[in-house]
């Protein structure tokens, strides 16, 4: 049998033992846990890299646990501005949308803009457009609304700082979402879904919906989604280092994200982590920060769903 797998993140951060309950810890890992099963599902039955990866991203965005969809952080005038997205590894096509509203499940129009436009990235609320005219549901702002994220974010405008979600209170621990697949046919997909930073301004947007520096897809090499924070995965360019270093460099899957995550990130002080996997269904899931959301099951691996260091 053909070897296949998927392994998901549900953000990188301030996240330990010690600032969670049993309750709390508990809602994640059967959150993680579903998103996973979602995925396999489709993997199981012969379905494509890029279907298990959207359809795992689509139920962690539909979860208020996590930064993406429902659940998404408010920028700092109050709103939802979400990114994603999603690259198919076996044609390097993309698709991304950046600083979205009323979007309800981003990465199914960063897919949409992938399939059914001739574009890579639609950014901003013109992109609502393209979602109508493709049938992408459009939910109000209070779909979006939880309670934590609005109180988050007034504590945030108090310091007049923005910051990852999961970083602003250590009792809080939320964070952007992210899936990598390997199928049957030993085709990669990567996708990676966020409402970015709390108290974020200016149309900032963050790595998620950046191919090659939040994600990114090639069958010659791997498949990357990334979380944390953005500004630093963007200059390091870190999906599409990690995708660099093994075909250019010769390193293995292992070496390259560790050398992203410990040694390149850590050069200019950045904070996160990454799930990677390749087409022999190796797999990798580093991070430098205190803990990431994370987990994977493979044709022959059991499901495995981690939260701390
Ligand atoms: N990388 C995301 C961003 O900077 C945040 C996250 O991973 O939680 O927008």
């Amino acid at each position: 049998m053909k070897k296949f797998g998927i392994v998901i993140h549900g953000g990188a951060g301030t996240i330990t033992k010690a600032t969670m309950t049993p309750e709390k810890e508990k809602a994640y890992m059967e959150a993680l846990e579903k998103a996973i099963e979602t995925g396999y599902a489709v993997l199981e039955k012969n379905g494509s890299s890029l279907d298990a990866v959207e359809s795992a991203v689509l139920c962690l965005e539909n979860i208020p646990l996590f930064n993406a969809g429902k659940g998404a952080v408010l920028t700092h005038d109050k709103k939802y501005e979400m990114d994603a997205s999603i690259m198919n590894g076996k044609t390097l096509e993309a698709g991304a949308i950046a600083g979205v509203r009323n979007i309800k499940n981003p990465v199914k129009l960063a897919r949409a803009v992938m399939e059914k436009s001739e574009f890579v990235m639609l950014a901003g609320t013109d992109a609502q457009e393209f979602a109508k005219a493709n049938n992408i549901e459009i939910e109000s702002d209070e779909y979006f609304y939880t309670k934590e994220r609005y109180d988050q974010l007034l504590k945030a405008i108090e310091t007049g700082r923005s910051f990852l979600d999961h970083t602003v209170f250590e009792e809080k621990k939320l964070g952007t979402v992210g899936a990598v697949a390997l199928d049957m046919n030993g085709d990669l997909a990567a996708a990676t879904s966020t409402g970015g930073m709390t108290n974020k301004r200016y149309g900032r947007v963050g790595d998620t919906p950046l191919i090659g520096s939040g994600t990114y897809a090639n069958n010659k090499t791997c498949a990357v989604s990334c979380t944390g924070s953005g500004e630093y995965f963007i200059r390091a360019v870190a999906a599409y280092d990690v995708s660099a270093q093994i075909e250019y460099g010769g390193k293995s899957l292992r070496e390259a994200c560790e050398a992203l995550i410990h040694k390149r990130l850590k050069d200019i002080n950045g904070d996160g982590g990454l799930i990677a996997i390749n087409t022999n269904c190796e797999i990798d899931m580093s991070f430098n920060s205190e803990g990431m959301y994370r987990g994977y099951r493979t044709s022959d691996k059991e499901m495995e769903v981690k939260i701390y260091g």
